[in-house]
């Protein structure tokens, strides 16, 4: 493909999507990833087969209408981006967050379809979620909630078509609430959402395999270099679920962990976020759903309000919040401060300018669709586990998951040499995820 034809395509995306410019910036990265593979492989062109992958099969939007605890009626807007179905039923997360609209959610199922193409387990791509703002919601109201929602989802779900999971704002007490509100209208108890609570149908591991897997993924980027987490300072943006997991991980692993996020602010604790401390803001964020800040108050650290995580000095960068947190300036920071690696627990975390400027600099960088694949992955075992009526050991769905990202840091680092930029993931995770998808669409003819 030649540059003028990925400009043309590109253009066209724009002029379909207005607007959607999250959607917009991740087509383009794909597009721009693909140049040498295509030059090898017209058949794909021949089969317009960009023009088809980058048009979702279908998406979903509907009316979600609920009470309030006042017993005032609100109404929010729900959707289901069902992407691409070429290689397995589809597969994705629901985000709940105010900020949620076709564009984002066009963008995280994109990118959901290469990711779960590079696990190796047979997921196509998905996302849905809400505009629904779940922060200050009574337990009550956030039933309702998703109550209502599943009254017009389940129709389009099932355990061979597509099978949801958790994202920002959406965990165990929200999965618990559609599943609920799924098996009561269908009457069927089948393997429909993944994320579920251990003693109906979770998998263990499942709530840690983000974050332990996107960790995983930047032991094997240090090995590369003959290095490891040990003693190594990492700096983690979010506090949420992924970083959550990524912080016990690298604690495991040796690492300290000097700062955590929300959208209000930035904790910075130069004596590390042990696991005694990392246990209260597990409490903090997933029971009380408070703000980080009181962690600052409690262990007497630095919180910097309205600010990102960037400018503390660190080896190593996991950021793990939403997309777009870290721009150049960012970046340049890091770079400044000696950061050796950045793995994205979050999807699409790092701007284009960002990517570009660790690229440049040798920074190792993994871009989210590979480091955070183990998520998915894990809830493909979490699925497999439902079908054969079985669970597996903690330490097996472990051990799965650890094997996945050593095999996708693998598949990737061969695509990135195969195509001519070695030690380029963002490149070789593109080409490897597309090549996958694109083959089992030739192979299932013109639909
Ligand atoms: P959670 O809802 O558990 O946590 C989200 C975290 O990000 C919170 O700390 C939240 O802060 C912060 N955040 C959200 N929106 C913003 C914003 N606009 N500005 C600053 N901070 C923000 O979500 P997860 O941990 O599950 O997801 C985090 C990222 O990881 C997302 O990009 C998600 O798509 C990605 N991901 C998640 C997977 C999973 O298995 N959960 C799998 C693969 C990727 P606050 O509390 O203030 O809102």
């Amino acid at each position: 493909m030649s540059t003028q034809d990925s400009k043309d395509l590109m253009e066209k995306m724009i002029a379909k999507n207005p607007g959607e410019n999250e959607f917009h910036q991740a087509v383009s990265e794909v597009l721009e990833s693909l140049e040498p593979l295509l030059k090898q492989r017209p058949e794909y062109l021949n089969a317009k087969i960009l023009d088809r992958i980058i048009e979702p099969d279908r998406q979903i939007m509907f009316r979600v209408t609920w009470t309030d605890d006042n017993g005032v009626i609100q109404v929010n807007r729900g959707y289901r981006v069902q992407f691409n179905s070429a290689i397995g039923p589809y597969k994705g997360g629901m985000r709940l967050h105010p900020s949620v609209n076709l564009g984002i959610l066009k963008f995280l199922g994109f990118e959901q379809v290469f990711k779960n193409a590079l696990t190796g387990l047979p997921m196509g791509g998905a996302k849905g979620g809400s505009d629904f703002n779940p922060k200050g919601k009574s337990d009550a109201e956030v039933m309702r909630f998703c109550q209502s929602f599943m009254n017009e989802l389940y129709r389009h779900i099932g355990p061979n078509t597509d099978i949801p999971a958790g994202d920002i704002g959406v965990g165990a007490r929200e999965i618990g609430y559609l599943y609920g509100q799924y098996k009561k209208i269908t009457n069927r108890f089948e393997s429909v959402l993944t994320g579920k609570s251990i003693n109906w149908g979770g998998s263990l591991v499942r709530p840690e395999a983000t974050g332990y897997g996107c960790t995983y993924f930047c032991e094997e980027m240090l090995r590369t270099k003959k290095l490891d987490l040990k003693c190594k300072t990492v700096a983690i943006s979010g506090s949420g679920n992924v970083a959550q997991y990524a912080v016990q991980k690298v604690t495991q692993l040796g690492g300290k962990v000097v700062t955590m996020s929300d959208s209000n602010g930035t904790i910075f604790d130069t004596s590390g976020i042990d696991t005694k401390k990392l246990e209260f803001i597990m409490e903090l964020k997933n029971g009380k759903r408070g703000r980080v800040s009181e962690y600052a108050e409690k262990y007497k650290c630095e919180y910097w309000e309205g600010q990102r995580p960037r400018k503390a000095k660190c080896d190593i960068a996991l950021p793990c919040a939403t997309q777009n947190g870290l721009d150049e300036n960012d970046a340049k920071m890091l770079i400044d401060n000696g950061v050796i690696a950045v793995a994205e627990g979050a999807n699409m975390p790092s701007t284009p300018g960002a990517v570009e400027l660790f690229i440049k600099n040798g920074v190792l960088f993994g871009p989210g669709k590979a480091a955070n694949a183990g998520g998915v992955a894990t809830s493909g075992l979490e699925m497999c586990q439902n079908h054969i009526g079985l669970r597996w050991p903690a330490e097996e769905v472990d051990h799965q998951l650890q094997q996945i990202m050593v095999n996708i840091h693998k598949n990737v680092a061969e695509a990135a040499k195969k195509y001519g930029s070695p030690g380029n993931y963002v490149v070789g995770a593109n080409i490897a995820g597309f090549v996958k998808v694109a083959d089992a669409m030739m192979d299932q003819g013109i639909i």
